[in-house]
Formats: structure tokens, C-alpha cells, sequence
């Protein structure tokens, strides 16, 4: 099916791929793909943060979570961040004959999401309430003006940040970005790029990966995954039961990454 659209996320160790992943997104656009680019930003954000001398904070949640805290000066550091992968990628695409765009979720309102208001940490064995924190949870996009941007030929580009009701920037998980912006479209596949295989049974002995993970067993897959690749995971669960017909956990370092996603090489699950 020449139409089908994919959403594809490119993890944020994912920049030394980068030229490999364009030469491949160019050649899916040559053979009339349709597809939506969202992006991290995590490891540019922790960089640019250190050189700003606003190093990032990273508190446990009483779930278990590892997350940053995003205070204002964080957010205008990731703004920045995410900002400058945003025009690279463009840039990019753009030198390979790729009509880009990039955007963040803020504009248009493409990615609507919920602050999190007050976030239970533990801290030093004691548990605390952070206040001061701009981060989100995604729940729903702009896919009228996504679709029109597909329609006129475009690749919209996304930057992982989401707008509140009432109108304020916020942190978003690039994962979980993605798996609301393919549920909203109705995308075919959701392509998690990452820097490894795929899901491992046995981190990170990279002989040990998951081939396949049919829907109704995530819950007992979810189980070997630690740290972010349990939001690719748990990503992938939303963008399922919200329609996607599958999603693949795939390696950003090898030629043709999405490609071979879209072969089955990686995570397939779905
Ligand atoms: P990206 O920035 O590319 O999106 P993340 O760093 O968020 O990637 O998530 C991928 C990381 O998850 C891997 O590099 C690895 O360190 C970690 N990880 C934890 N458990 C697993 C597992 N079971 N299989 C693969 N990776 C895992």
C-alpha cells in the first residue's frame, strides 16, 4: 500500500544516524511514503543545560519513574534544544529534496496535553511534591492541520513539546508524543527508532531480542524493559488501543533504519 502513512520517532542518541535515516526517509518519499517525524531531545537538553550552567535535575517518582525536572529555565533550555534538532533534520530533508516542516507541538496546537501538576518524588528516602514543573502528558492533536500539511506533499517534523489548555509550553516524553500523534492519524505503523536492536529479553546482550510481541501480551513484555524503553512500551500499548495497526521498536544505527523497521526488523509488536 503506496498511501500508508507511518509516524516515526528518532531517539535522542539517534543524531549519529542522522544522515542515514534522511537518505532513507528521501528514498521513501521518491517511492510516494507518507510519513510524520517526531523527535527527542533529552541528550541535546542535558548538553546545552551544562554549557548554560542550569544543570538538569533528574528526581525518581513514587511510581518509579527516573524523569527531569523541567522549571521554567528548563523548559526555555529544552525550547532551545529541541528547537535546534527541529532545524536540523529540517535542514537535511531539505538538502535531499524533502519538502519539511518543522513545528513544535505547541504550534497550531498539534500535541494538547496535561500538565502535571504537582509530581510525588522520592528524594533522599523522603517523599516531596514538586510544583515548579513544566511537563505533560500528551492526550490529544491537531490532526486536521497534520493531514492537510500530508496532504500538500509535506513531512511535518515534531519537536516534543505539547501546549496546555490554558495556553502553556510543556515538556513531553518524545515516545509517548509519538504514540498519540499516530493514534490521532490513524497511522499504519508507529516506527520507534532507538539505539539498540529492539526490545531484549536480557539487556543489553543484544542476542536476545524480541522478534514479536503479539497486543495482548505487552503487559508481560513490559517486564523486561527498564528506564525509557518502558515508554516505548507502554507507547506502544496506547498507540494499539487507540487503533495503529502495529508498532516496531527498531535500531537507528543501521543503513536504512526505517526501512528495515517497516521489514520487521526490530520490536515488532501488534
Ligand atoms: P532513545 O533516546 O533512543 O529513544 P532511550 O535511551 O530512551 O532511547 O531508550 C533506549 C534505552 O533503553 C536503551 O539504550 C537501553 O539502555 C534501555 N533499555 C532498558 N531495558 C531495555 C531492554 N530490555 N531492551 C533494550 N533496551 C533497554
Amino acid at each position: 500500500m503506496t498511501n500508508e502513512l507511518m509516524v516515526v520517532k528518532l531517539g535522542g542518541a539517534a543524531g549519529i544516524g542522522l544522515e542515514t535515516l534522511c537518505d532513507d526517509v528521501a528514498q521513501l518519499r521518491r517511492d510516494k511514503r507518507r510519513l510524520v517525524l517526531v523527535h527527542g531531545g533529552s541528550d541535546e537538553t542535558n548538553r546545552l543545560a551544562e554549557q548554560l550552567g542550569h544543570p538538569s535535575r533528574f528526581v525518581t517518582s513514587i511510581s518509579g519513574h527516573t524523569s527531569r525536572v523541567t522549571d521554567r529555565r528548563t523548559l526555555e533550555i529544552f525550547m532551545m534544544a529541541t528547537a535546534a534538532i527541529n532545524r536540523r533534520l529540517v535542514e537535511q530533508l531539505q538538502a535531499r529534496g524533502v519538502n519539511a516542516v518543522g513545528l513544535s507541538g505547541l504550534d497550531g496546537r498539534v500535541i494538547q496535553a496535561r500538565r502535571k501538576e504537582a509530581i510525588r518524588v522520592i528524594e533522599n528516602g523522603r517523599q516531596r511534591i514538586i510544583r515548579d514543573d513544566w511537563t505533560g502528558t500528551p492526550e490529544r492533536i491537531n490532526a486536521g492541520l497534520l493531514t492537510t500539511l500530508l496532504d500538500l506533499d509535506l513531512v511535518p517534523v515534531l519537536a516534543p513539546l505539547g501546549i496546555s489548555e490554558s495556553g502553556e509550553a510543556l515538556n513531553l516524553d518524545g515516545d509517548r508524543a509519538a504514540a498519540v500523534i499516530a493514534a490521532g492519524l490513524k497511522a499504519e505503523t508507529l516506527i520507534l527508532l532507538t539505539n539498540v536492536p529492539g526490545l531484549l529479553r536480557n539487556f543489553p546482550d543484544q542476542t536476545s531480542l524480541i522478534h514479536h510481541i503479539p497486543q495482548g501480551e505487552i503487559e508481560s513484555f513490559a517486564q523486561f524493559a527498564e528506564g525509557r524503553m518502558r515508554k516505548k512500551v507502554l507507547g506502544a500499548a496506547e498507540a494499539l488501543r487507540a487503533g495503529v495497526r502495529r508498532v516496531v521498536i527498531g535500531d537507528a544505527r543501521q543503513p536504512a533504519p526505517v526501512s528495515a523497521a517497516m521489514d520487521g526488523q526490530g520490536t515488532v509488536i501488534g
